[in-house]
């Protein structure tokens, strides 16, 4: 398995080099064999209330986008990623099926709440929250397959340092995802975090609270782009005296996540 991880550096000039991820036809395809190597995109068919979120989901390709990026990362090992009606469970990754899970319900609940905050229509938020929560779970998946002894709470804010950097990697485009996601957070927090937007079944607990996530989230840009994002600087979020910090703060979580994908590979190589 750990022969699987590719040692490619996480650097944002990096171009593709693993399987490029498709999706797969048609809608329901339970029955498909499991894919072989890498991230692997299928749709299981949506409940009635949720066909326009699956469309939605497939239409703006968040799960295959996010794939691709992943897979430059991985050469063995096959992770399912399965866009189903989960019944405001929300989406998780399950480590007993290797399987990660975005919602199609996900669409609807971070809709209403951009929405409630007066942003219509919410299309790019959605779909940008929906990438932050796929390399979220990506980044779990990644903790699974290596096999690293995290505490709960550590797993979970090394998840949300991999969906940044996955984010930041994709140039100003994905930093502004990961300002979407940081909002979010924001507007979950505020919402009185009812456990709705962007919760995981049965592990929200080991999150940071939803305001430490958004200033983590902001402190990674301004530390990755201090000239990109200056303006986030001296905000509620995002205080003078951690943006001082953030440099050495995103260097070191891109480093950890650069040793923990390499030095594995490198050990079974
Ligand atoms: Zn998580």
């Amino acid at each position: 398995m750990y022969a699987g991880i590719a040692s490619a550096l996480l650097t944002l000039s990096a171009g593709a080099c693993g399987p490029s991820a498709t999706s797969s036809l048609p809608e329901d395809d339970e029955g498909r064999p499991a894919p072989r190597a890498g991230f692997s995109v299928r749709y299981e068919l949506p409940a009635a209330p949720d066909r326009a979120n699956a469309a939605f989901l497939r239409g703006h390709r968040v799960m295959e986008q996010g794939a691709t990026d992943v897979n430059e990362f991985v050469r063995a090992g096959a992770v399912a990623v399965v866009g189903r009606s989960c019944g405001g469970e929300g989406s998780a990754y399950d480590p007993e099926a290797r399987r990660i899970e975005i919602c199609y319900d996900d669409v609807a609940q971070e809709r209403e709440l951009f929405e409630g905050a007066g942003v219509r229509p919410a299309d790019v938020e959605v779909a940008a929250v929906l990438a932050e929560t796929f390399f979220h779970e990506a980044g779990h998946a990644f903790v699974d397959l290596l096999g690293l002894e995290l505490d709960d709470r550590a797993e979970e804010d090394a998840a949300d340092q991999f969906a940044a950097l996955m984010l930041i990697r994709r140039g100003a485009a994905g930093e502004r995802q990961l300002r979407v996601a940081a909002r979010e957070y924001e507007l979950s927090a505020a919402a009185g975090d009812a456990g709705t937007a962007g919760q995981e079944a049965g592990v929200r607990d080991e999150h940071s609270s939803h305001l430490v996530r958004a200033s983590n989230h902001l402190c990674y840009l301004y530390g990755a782009d201090p000239t990109r994002n200056t303006d986030l600087v001296g905000t509620k979020l995002l205080s003078r005296e951690r943006a001082s910090r953030c440099g050495e703060e995103w260097r070191g979580m891109r480093d950890a996540w650069q040793k923990r994908l390499a030095s594995v590979a490198a050990a079974s190589d």
